[in-house]
């Protein structure tokens, strides 16, 4: 078994396969090792199977959809970028198509199309795969790394990539490995959370499953601080289930929660079912568009989805009344629910169901231009073990790809200088 190599990549994610592929491009002989049989097991999952590979928004736009230190990525993404990924799958002849909010996918619609083409590269660059291998530990002295160390014996390199991923889905492998190999190295890991997580309830209305399986379409969904300010809003869809709320709108405002409830033991979020108008808007529409005779519950077909209709009327008390029979104030209250309507959080699902870690290998001891490591010679990181986290949407992969790209790229240019 050949046993050294110029990069040692210890993580076969889109972070890891990238930085493989791209330290071998520039001449590197390159060892990949993922504990797992198969390469790529988290990606597979991603999308609802379909895996949103990235996002064709502008870098701007990317950085600010990235909000656990999106910033940090300015110099990576001035070498490699969505459209670098884009163009990357469609030189090897996988077309992505662009679907809402600038979310692609590849036109197959299966994630294993993406895993392939990866692995694909991989082996036609010769890079050494260590499937179903576990690194144990970094073998490393007091100032640069020189390898690792497996279940099945030591591999030696000059620069080792640590692309382990975060601690969400552990299934997949990535139980977090990664930040014990950092902090075996002096780096720092800030404080891990949830990101990306469904939010529980407490309100009534979710125990007694009266909305469970809703769907609604681009309602803003805010988080309030205790003052009762929106420390963050997201207009997208947002779902029902019998614990409280998911979707993107909810899974965005997650991290936000999570802040908050460091402070406080429950948080409101404010839910605007007709984002696009305002309290007058809605009272002139609703007068115009009701059916005078009816019942108030029957009265206003399309206006919301039937269930939501009804629980909002039956809170003021008005299911059952007509339209003359209603007075200004149940009319305002009614509004106020529509617009303005409070829900109440006290946890998010925990790390291992979350879709993303917040936290990670701190940012300071990284170099954001070749994301070496500033404690150990050598070292370089990529990917969800670092300090980033980004919303769903395809921004958590695309940070993935770059990052590789460029601690790929950089591992290699240090093993030949
Ligand atoms: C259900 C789900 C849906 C998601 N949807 C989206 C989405 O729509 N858009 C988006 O942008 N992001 C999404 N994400 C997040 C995205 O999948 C991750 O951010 C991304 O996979 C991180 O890539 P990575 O290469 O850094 O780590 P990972 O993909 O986690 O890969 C890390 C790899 O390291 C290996 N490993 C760990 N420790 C060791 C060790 N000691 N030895 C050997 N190998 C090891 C693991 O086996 C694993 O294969 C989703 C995540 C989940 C769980």
């Amino acid at each position: 078994m050949q046993t050294k190599f110029e990069v040692i990549v210890i993580g076969g994610g889109p972070a890891g396969m990238m930085s493989a592929i791209n330290a071998a491009t520039n001449g590197a002989r390159v060892a990949l090792i993922d504990k797992n049989r198969k390469l790529g097991k988290k990606l597979l999952l991603t999308g609802g199977g379909r895996c949103n590979v990235t996002n064709n928004r502008p870098v701007e736009d990317l950085i600010r959809h990235i909000p656990g230190n999106g910033r940090f990525l300015y110099s990576t993404f001035s070498q490699f970028d969505n459209q670098a990924i884009i163009e990357f799958f469609n030189s090897r002849n996988i077309s992505l198509k662009e679907e809402d909010h600038g979310r692609m996918f590849p036109v197959t619609d299966r994630s294993k199309t993406i895993v392939d083409a990866l692995e694909k590269e991989l082996v036609a660059l010769n890079v050494t795969l260590f499937k179903k291998t576990t690194v144990e530990k970094l073998l490393a002295d007091t100032t640069k790394v020189l390898g690792v160390r497996t279940a099945t014996g030591d591999l030696f390199a000059k620069s080792v990539v640590i692309t382990t991923g975060g601690k969400t889905y552990p299934a997949t492998g990535s139980t977090g490995d990664g930040f014990t190999f950092a902090k075996s190295c002096g780096h720092h890991v800030t404080p891990l959370y949830p990101t990306e997580s469904p939010i529980n309830l407490t309100d009534d209305v979710i125990k007694q499953k009266t909305l469970q399986g809703l769907a609604l379409q681009d309602v803003t969904l805010s988080v309030l601080n205790e003052k009762g300010k929106a420390v963050t809003e997201h207009t997208l869809d947002l779902l029902f289930t019998h614990f409280g709320l998911s979707g993107p709108a909810a899974l965005r405002c997650s991290s936000f929660v999570n802040q908050q409830l460091k402070q406080q033991t429950s948080v409101s979020l404010r839910l605007d079912c007709f984002p696009e108008k305002t309290k007058t808007e809605l009272t002139a529409e609703i007068t115009e568009r009701v059916q005078q005779k009816k019942q108030l519950k029957n009265a206003l077909p399309n206006f919301l989805p039937e269930r939501l209709l009804h629980y909002f009327l039956t809170s003021v008390g008005i299911a059952e009344k007509t339209w003359p029979q209603v007075s200004q104030k149940e009319l305002q209250t009614f509004v106020a629910l529509c617009k303005d309507w409070h829900l109440h959080a006290k946890s998010t699902f925990g790390l291992e169901k979350s879709f993303v870690t917040g936290g990670g290998v701190e940012l300071k001891e990284v170099d954001p231009k070749t994301l070496a490591s500033k404690k150990k010679q050598g070292l370089f990181f990529a990917g969800e073990v670092l300090n980033i986290n980004g919303y769903t949407g395809g921004y958590n992969i695309t940070t993935a790809l770059c990052t590789g790209y460029v601690a790929g790229m950089n591992a290699a240019y240090h093993a030949f200088d």
